[in-house]
């Protein structure tokens, strides 16, 4: 299979979140300014990632205190571009060019106030700050070595005259939250918010050569994204068996990423497009609700069931089979009731459909196991654990995809595998035949807003190159 991963040459012009300002202009007056204030450091992000990235838009969900005055948005790409990212951009603070950015390392027992003064912010101006600072978050001291952003007005530089009024200062709380202060026309507000991703929206397309898995990572593709395809189109097509010689995909895809956490970014299936044997299929991210996003077709039923067809991520799985009825420790002939997955001891073990956990121990031959009840009709087993995640014990609700335990081999087993048993009224049914039916559709009144959206991805995936 040969995989052909896109990428558009747009500047990086919304990615202007925290960046201040560009050009050499800018960089000398900071140096300048850098060497009278000593023992600062500066960074000038470069755009150099620009010229990688499709899109870039930064997305902030505020959880403000005080709300901010509304920042300036810049246009990004192209009408299409714009309309794929259509979540509100609001960077942290206005990125207009009159501020300088200049970021500063604690020291082991830093404080504000120390910082301050090292900036040679002025003593009337410094106190201002820390008394709003106190107020916020109290006197607690700043973990050594976390970077504090400072916001500066920029002038013209000078020993004499030194830097700027102090506007803004931002700092990572924790990986998902963010505070900040910035001087306003009636004070200081204070915001505590999520911080913001960068989210890139990129294509990956290409032709099945051999088996969909194996060439898909060779040619990169990750993991991610495959399992999140095996499950998208779990319940129409089994992309190992099923996937020939000659079917074509493409995949729209957005990859998250927090500051300083660039390396694990979250990855998401926009839209996918399978052609199997000249039959196409379509799946079409959409929200009925916010963060509450489902797969659909070009006629907006939803591709997912009540419940997952496997309990484990697909690529997560060495192989799987119904037939083993020869058992190899008792060396006998039993009926398995049951589907054996082989898969890595710790792989994460999925809960296939909401429900209420009824057992959760050791049950003989089946080592650890749990029972989950899904509803007067449906239970799940899932055998020979490692272990339990935390939290699991019996009484305990828990929904679709949710991590219930890790693939061991504890009880009656040869080796790492998950035993896995779907019971419809108490009688046993092979769960790689149950079909069940579609959960849910778009209703009339989202329609409209669902073929807009659908539209967008679909020109996307038309500019994805097939080879
Ligand atoms: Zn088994």
């Amino acid at each position: 299979m040969s995989v052909a991963i896109t990428a558009y040459g747009v500047a990086c012009k919304a990615c202007v979140g925290t960046q201040g300002t560009s050009g050499f202009g800018g960089i000398i007056n900071v140096l300048v300014w850098v060497l009278a204030a000593s023992c600062i450091i500066v960074l000038r992000p470069l755009e150099t990632h620009a010229a990688k990235q499709k899109a870039v838009r930064k997305e902030v969900s505020t959880k403000s205190i005080q709300s901010n005055s509304a920042p300036t948005r810049r246009p990004v790409g192209s009408p299409t571009r714009n309309a794929l990212l259509r979540q509100p951009v609001q960077p942290p603070f206005d990125p207009s060019d009159k501020w300088e950015r200049v970021v500063i390392k604690s020291r082991p027992g830093d404080n504000f106030g120390a910082m301050l003064t090292r900036l040679n912010v002025p003593q009337g101006e410094r106190s201002l700050w820390e008394r709003s600072i106190r107020r916020d978050i109290g006197t607690r001291p700043i973990p050594a070595g976390k970077e504090i952003h400072f916001y500066f007005a920029k002038t013209i530089f000078s020993a004499r005259t030194g830097p700027g009024q102090l506007k803004a200062i931002e700092v990572d709380d924790s990986e998902a939250l963010a505070l900040s202060w910035e001087r306003g026309i009636r004070g200081i507000l204070f915001q505590r918010r999520e911080r913001p991703f960068d989210v890139e929206v990129k294509t990956v397309g290409g032709v099945v050569d051999a088996s969909f898995f194996e060439d898909g990572r060779k040619a990169g593709l990750q993991p991610a994204l495959l399992s999140q395809l095996a499950d998208i189109f779990t319940w129409d097509i089994d992309l190992e068996k099923e996937v020939r010689r000659g079917d074509t995909f493409k995949i729209l895809y957005e990859q998250r990423s927090r500051r300083g956490q660039e390396s694990k970014p979250l990855l998401r299936i926009l839209a996918a497009e399978l052609v199997n044997a000249g039959h196409k299929m379509t799946a079409i991210y959409f929200e009925k609700e916010k963060g509450q996003g489902n797969y659909y077709n070009e006629e907006g039923r939803s591709l997912a069931r009540s419940f997952l067809r496997f309990p484990l991520e697909f690529s997560a799985i060495t192989s799987h089979f119904t037939e083993s009825r020869f058992h190899p420790i008792l060396k006998t002939n039993l009926p398995h009731t049951g589907v054996d997955f082989a898969a890595q001891r710790g792989t994460p073990v999925r809960a296939v459909g909401d429900g209420i956990i009824v057992e959760a121990g050791w049950n003989g031959g089946y080592g650890k196991a749990i029972d989950l009840k899904h509803d007067a009709t449906y239970m799940s087993r899932y055998a020979h654990l490692d272990r339990f995640a935390d939290g699991i014990q019996p009484g305990v609700a828990v929904s679709k995809g949710q991590i219930i335990g890790y693939v061991g081999s504890t009880g009656r087993s040869t080796g790492p595998h998950l035993h896995f048993e779907l019971y419809k009224d108490q009688q046993y049914v092979n769960p790689l035949s149950v079909d069940f039916p579609a959960d849910e559709s778009i209703e009339p009144g989202l329609q409209r807003l669902f073929e807009s959206q659908m539209r967008t991805y679909l020109v996307e995936l038309g500019s994805v190159p097939q080879s």
